[in-house]
């Protein structure tokens, strides 16, 4: 193996040692809020909260939250009390605060 071939081989090697650890962290990342399943009202944090898929609260929803994370017009989006879930837009929860 010539020194020229010697480089080629070791940079094609160190690009790959490099590729190969950041893609097995693709798989350690924090799932995107598409990935994650809706909030069953039944869990103990949900009835802890007084959570309710849909709301009978006049006014007061998820989607108007301030904790609410969807963008407008999302039907469900993450909130910061549920991390591993979503809610729906339409939800409600005792900790609501109307958004700002
Ligand atoms: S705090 Fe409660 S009302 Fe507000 S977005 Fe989260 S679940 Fe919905």
């Amino acid at each position: 193996m010539t020194d020229k071939s010697r480089r080629k081989f070791n940079k094609l090697l160190g690009t790959g040692l490099v590729a190969v650890p950041i893609a097995g962290l693709m798989g350690t990342l924090p799932s995107r809020a598409a990935d994650k399943p809706l909030l069953d009202a039944g869990t103990a944090q949900a009835k802890a909260l007084q959570y309710m898929a849909e709301s009978d609260k006049k006014g007061k929803i998820c989607g108007n939250c301030t904790l609410f994370q969807g963008a407008a017009g999302d039907e469900t989006g993450p909130c910061p009390l549920f991390g591993e879930n979503v809610v729906s837009s339409k939800a409600w929860c005792s900790a609501w605060v109307a958004k700002a």
